[in-house]
């Protein structure tokens, strides 16, 4: 549903959503979504220390009731954590009564402001209520390291090809995009900075 760079008419279903930063600012803005996972939450913790980045690690509650170290470790490091449902769960396929209890109970661990719904979309109802609550962060790049269509060097060229000022870029620590996000996140680190961006955090 969603392509690399979600157009105007995507991002105006949810008036008051993040989905870029400053455009003016030669910064980006990484994002992780689906663990933490002990098989790849970590390689990714040591990759983001070597280069001294902060990133925003968007999680799934039960994987953060399986994995607390990995948890742990995310808090410990510095980086931020926000609320991406219990369950992994669609907003398009749930009552938002049902989608709203979900995310209340990853929130009793993840404990954020920040919510990004899992699969880019919820129903209306269910983004009114949650948008006073949370601050709600998509994204203006998403690498789709988890398609099975793509290779690491693919993904790696979308970075390239969409990057721009302000970028929310998304990755997943995720053992679907394991093999993608290994070869993509370090040349991505690599070649940004060598464009000059900075990388912030949201
Ligand atoms: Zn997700």
């Amino acid at each position: 549903m969603f392509i690399e760079q979600p157009p105007k008419l995507i991002r105006a279903l949810y008036p008051g959503a993040i989905w870029r930063m400053d455009p003016k600012e030669k910064a980006v803005y990484l994002t992780f979504d689906d663990g933490p996972i002990p098989e790849i939450t970590p390689w990714v913790l040591d990759l983001l220390d070597k280069y001294g980045i902060k990133a925003t690690f968007f999680l799934v509650g039960d994987n953060v009731r399986k994995h607390p170290e990995e948890f742990k470790m995310l808090l410990e490091r510095g980086h931020r954590v926000g609320n991406h449902t219990f369950n992994h769960i669609r907003g398009f396929g749930f009552l938002t009564k049902n989608y709203l209890a979900n995310t209340d109970k990853a929130n009793e661990m993840i404990k954020s402001d920040l919510f990004r719904p899992p699969h880019g979309h919820m129903r209306a109802a269910q983004y009114y209520v949650l948008r006073k609550k949370y601050k709600i962060i998509m994204w203006d790049l998403v690498t789709r390291d988890y398609s099975n269509k793509l290779n690491g060097e693919q993904v790696f060229e979308k970075v390239k090809h969409y990057v721009r000022n302000g970028s929310i870029i998304t990755f997943h620590d995720s053992l679907k995009s394991e093999e993608n996000m290994k070869y993509a996140l370090p040349r991505s680190i690599e070649w940004l900075l060598e464009q000059g961006y900075q990388f912030k955090l949201l």
